[in-house]
């Protein structure tokens, strides 16, 4: 069976500026350096407001910082007049690692649909970037007890025509809408049989060599008081997508040592 490397990723959403970013990152790498952690047990990822990538990389890069970081978002488009956008090739210049694709958040508000998401998984992986695919069920699915197959179904409609090389590279984060931001969080063993579910069908489609590759995440209220026992008893699950609890670096810097 494939090892793979946990991976915890900070979501800032629409929070930190430049100036917040940096004091985050200095006070970050500090704290893990304090705890003697090992960077090489464990993937560091934060995803900042566009205006806030700059200053990270520039951090990351002066002190050989061992945290990758990445985008909330992208244009499909390579570039033009496209007011607003900003393109995957001007992500990978920044250095960026990650892009999330299909955030709850961007499909309800502003109608990201599965044919927009197709489009950015190819513009994030032809930009050789690694795109963090976000699907989950709401309270309504759950409530029907279809959770399952809605969040197989999303991750269905976005990767059905990825080569299999390509699929290699994703990134899945189950994370049910229910739970974001409103410190409801599923419980380990939701969190297990989704995770399973969605290797199961990658498994199905591709192969099994292929499904043990690709990373999944839970997302969805993660703190420090709940990341040890969702990742003891979720065994399919590689890590975290935190969103609220990733803007202090004390409890983010917690999430990631209890991630190992
Ligand atoms: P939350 O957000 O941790 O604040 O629930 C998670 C996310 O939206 O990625």
């Amino acid at each position: 069976m494939a090892t793979r490397k946990p991976l915890v990723v900070g979501n800032w959403k629409m929070n930190l500026d430049h100036r917040e970013a940096t004091y985050f990152v200095q006070k970050l790498a500090w704290l893990l350096r304090d705890a003697h952690f090992d960077y090489d047990d464990c993937d560091i990822a934060l995803l900042p407001p566009f205006t806030s990538i700059r200053s990270v990389q520039v951090l990351v890069d002066a002190d050989k910082l061992n945290i990758r970081y990445g985008a909330q978002t992208v244009s499909v488009t390579a570039q033009g007049a496209f007011t607003g956008d900003v393109s995957a090739d001007m992500l990978s210049a920044l250095g960026c690692t990650y892009v999330l694709v299909g955030h709850s958040e961007r499909r309800r508000y502003y109608a990201d649909d599965d044919a927009l998401l197709v489009d950015q998984v190819r513009a994030v992986l032809a930009a050789g970037m690694t795109p963090i695919l976000c699907v989950g069920e709401g309270y309504e699915e759950r409530r029907e007890g279809i959770e399952l197959d809605y969040a197989v179904g999303q991750v269905d409609d976005i990767t059905r025509d990825l080569s299999e090389e390509d699929a290699a590279k994703l990134i899945v984060a189950y994370e049910p809408v229910w739970a974001i931001g409103t410190g409801l969080v599923a419980t380990p063993q939701s969190a297990q049989d989704a995770a399973a579910a969605i290797r199961q069908h990658f498994t199905h489609i591709y192969s099994a060599e292929t499904a043990q590759k690709i990373r999944i995440l839970y997302g969805g209220s993660v703190t420090a008081s709940n990341a040890t026992l969702l990742m003891n008893e979720a065994h399919d699950m590689d890590g975290f997508l935190v969103g609220g609890a990733s803007l202090q670096a004390e409890e983010f810097a917690s999430i990631i040592r209890l991630t190992l």
